[in-house]
């Protein structure tokens, strides 16, 4: 069966490499392990994250974080949608506009999402007012506020509006509120002056920017059959692969509902070429042996498909089998 190993000295080496850019405070560090902990598995990760001492994470919504709900103190839900939001001690609801507070009920705890510029989600400054004013009405637990940044290149214009906005907040509500705003790329380029950080790729070994990390994910996948294919023979769906000799071929166990994505004529680790279109659930190789590494750096295979390390994590069935190693 195709399966994945996890690297756990790589991720520990991570997490620490991140937490140094926030003077190792490991509190004011909020680890984004949405979208199955992007494909590595969220219950595997979830407890080497617990082992290593996390206890502040952030998911898309409570859906994702039913299952880890009783793992963590504090789980912020990014892209819960309101009218579905059913409260738990543990988790923090993330106030993406104004109309969520026709949702929240007393005590739910929220944090406030700052719209400074990417225009994804979140509030505008003219109405920070308003949310502080239905904050005490509604009797909320509001613990703090986030942006994010559209790139690199943003960060300094999005930050100038972010302090605002923060200063303002603070200045208009009495406890102590917990502001983040850089993700992986924002905190290695060294941009952030929170001492918070919301990381998500960097754990895993990438960044958009230079930073010294290693990956964690490799996956494999093993033999179903082997044949000897004759000159002019083809292979697959589409007839999409010709040989021009005899060859020795396998089919692998690893297809496009697996999360690879359907694209022809790509290159797997050690430059082995797959044959032919992808199928579902096998791609076949010029190859005999019983098991082959599709990659170990997860960076080179998604160059084959233009594409990021993002998309190859996140396209992962997440019924993939994984091994801690
Ligand atoms: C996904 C996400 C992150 C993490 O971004 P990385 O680039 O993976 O570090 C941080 N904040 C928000 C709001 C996100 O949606």
């Amino acid at each position: 069966m195709a399966y994945i190993t996890i690297n756990k000295e790589n991720y520990f080496y991570n997490l620490n490499e991140c937490l140094k850019h926030i003077n190792n405070n490991i509190d004011n560090f909020v680890l984004i392990l949405k979208d199955n902990a992007y494909g590595h598995g969220l219950l595997q990760i979830s407890n080497l994250a617990l082992e290593f001492g996390i206890n502040f994470i952030a998911l898309k919504n409570q859906n994702e974080a039913e299952k880890v709900k009783n793992k963590f103190k504090n789980i912020l839900l990014l892209s819960q949608l309101a009218q579905d939001y059913e409260s738990n001690e543990n988790y923090i609801l993330g106030i993406n506009s104004l109309d969520y507070f026709n949702y929240t009920k007393k005590n739910d705890k929220i944090m406030l999402k700052l719209n400074t510029g990417m225009n994804r989600n979140g509030l505008q400054i003219n109405e920070l007012k308003q949310a502080i004013k239905i904050i005490k009405e509604q009797k909320l637990r509001f613990l703090g506020a986030y942006t994010h940044f559209s790139s690199p290149n943003n960060i300094d214009k999005q930050k100038k509006l972010y302090k605002e906005y923060c200063t303002y907040l603070q200045d208009n509500y009495d406890e102590k509120l917990f502001f983040h705003s850089s993700n992986s790329s924002a905190v290695f380029l060294n941009k952030n002056d929170d001492l918070a950080a919301r990381c998500g790729l960097a754990q895993f070994g990438f960044c958009d920017v230079e930073a010294n990390l290693k990956p964690v994910m490799s996956l494999y996948a093993q033999k179903l059959s082997s044949r000897t294919i004759q000159k002019d023979e083809i292979i697959g769906y589409d007839e999409r692969f010709k040989a021009t000799k005899s060859m020795l071929v396998s089919t692998y166990d690893l297809g496009y509902a697996d999360g690879l994505i359907y694209k022809e004529n790509i290159k797997i680790k050690n430059n082995i070429k797959i044959l032919g279109k992808i199928s579902m659930d096998s791609f076949v190789c010029e190859s005999n042996q019983n098991e082959l590494c599709i990659f170990d750096n997860a960076y080179e295979f998604a160059k084959e498909f233009n594409t990021t390390v993002y998309e190859i994590f996140v396209r992962l069935n997440q019924n993939i089998k994984k091994i801690i190693i």
